[in-house]
């Protein structure tokens, strides 16, 4: 099936089409091009958004629940109510993320998360049903964690890196491990990194008090990522600049941020967005269950959260966020000077590049799977393509 797909812009992202033409064949983009002087194809479906954007679809590397679900605690066939939450809010693509809990609790959850991304991955029903993002790859947060910047992760659940624990949590996931967050100043770290970077992981140094010799040299042990940029991280001192200013100045590492105003002032979102730039500036949702739920109780992994105003805390710390993707990208172009384009390839194809997945995701090009999200130029999502499902 050959369908035809029309708007005002489209964003690959790294380059801006005007009046392009998006084609799509077996639930794969096989063309993307101007319309200008062009014929649409014969016998092919045309759709024409008339003057929305089309956009990859966001890929949310760090996400722990949403509609009321845990990533920890879901089953299989719960999954897919959290993935037609984040569809409606533009993600086609996410890594379920983990938090500290006891070795045996976190493995059962990984074996259940390595069976909900290796089920067929059906996007959804076709006739006007709902579409739903697809689990990928999981994100580790924790066990190796700092003690001293653990946030609301229980102190006793957290580990020294040893190679033999990270090997059963990969043997749990069967493999499925895409990223792990790690303090790198903890004894055993390095071998660690080493090891989980041959195995193809992004590692991702955060929760960490590490001074700023201990940051650069996870960095030349393989890291090339940093968690929540200034949550959970030894504070940047300008005579003491530790981990902070690593994450910032380091060419060779992408970053990502929690843009939802409370995690990060605004004004500090736009510091970050200005160094670390276009090219390496990624946007994440730390999205907890409560997400797009009302105020209350909430569960994230083994912790019980209180959720009030779009607040999530646990014993007075932050806990996660309710923040969405969509509304993620539209603060980043208002905390910023920042284009919808530059906003949405912060939350597309730099996501999928530091987890080395921009081949098929992330962006829109022929031989990338047909996921996109069609947005008003104000950011809001009218509609989420996946596999060439969901018109
Ligand atoms: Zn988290």
């Amino acid at each position: 099936m050959k369908t035809t797909v029309a708007a005002q812009r489209l964003y690959t992202p790294l380059e801006e089409i005007l009046d392009p033409l998006l084609v799509v064949e077996d639930g794969v983009i096989s063309e993307v091009s101007s319309r200008a002087g062009k014929q649409v194809p014969a016998n092919t479906a045309l759709i024409d958004f008339g003057d929305a954007v089309l956009s990859p679809g966001f890929f949310d590397i760090h996400i722990h629940g949403g509609a009321g679900l845990d990533v920890m605690r879901a089953t299989p066939s719960e999954l897919p109510r959290l993935g037609r939450f984040l569809a409606a809010h533009g993600v086609t693509s996410f890594f379920p993320t983990t938090v500290a809990a006891s070795l045996d609790v976190t493995c059962a959850a990984l074996e259940r998360m390595a069976d909900a991304i290796e089920a067929p991955q059906s996007p959804g029903a076709t006739n006007g049903g709902s579409v739903q993002a697809r689990p990928q790859g999981i994100h580790l947060e924790g066990p190796f964690l700092s003690h001293k910047r653990r946030g609301v992760h229980p102190p006793e659940y957290l580990l020294s890196p040893t190679v033999e624990v990270f090997d059963r949590l990969w043997q749990a996931a069967r493999g499925h491990v895409r990223v792990i967050t790690i303090a790198p100043e903890l004894p055993g770290a390095l071998e660690v990194i080493a090891e989980a970077v041959r195995r193809g992981v992004c590692i991702s140094i955060g929760h960490s008090d590490a001074q700023l010799p201990s940051a650069q040299a996870a960095v030349e042990a393989g890291a090339s990522h940093a968690t929540h940029t200034f949550n959970a991280m030894r504070p940047l001192d300008h005579r003491d600049p530790g981990i902070i200013a690593e994450v910032l100045t380091d060419e060779r590492i992408t970053a990502d941020i929690i843009a939802d105003g409370i995690h990060v002032s605004p004004d500090v979102v736009k510091l970050f967005l200005h160094a670390k730039g276009r090219d390496r500036a990624v946007l994440i949702t730390d999205a907890i269950s409560a997400t797009g739920m009302p105020d209350g109780q909430y569960q994230l992994g083994p912790i019980q959260v209180e959720v009030r105003e779009g607040k999530c805390t646990a014993n007075g710390s932050l806990a996660g966020s309710v923040l969405t993707m969509d509304r993620a990208v539209r603060n980043a172009m208002q905390f910023s000077s920042w284009s919808l384009r530059d906003a949405v390839r912060a939350a597309t194809l730099n996501p999928a590049r530091t987890v080395g997945m921009a081949s098929h995701q992330g962006v829109l090009a022929p031989g990338a799977s047909a996921d996109f999200t069609v947005l008003s130029k104000n950011g809001d999502v009218l509609k989420t393509i996946i596999a060439g499902r969901g018109f």
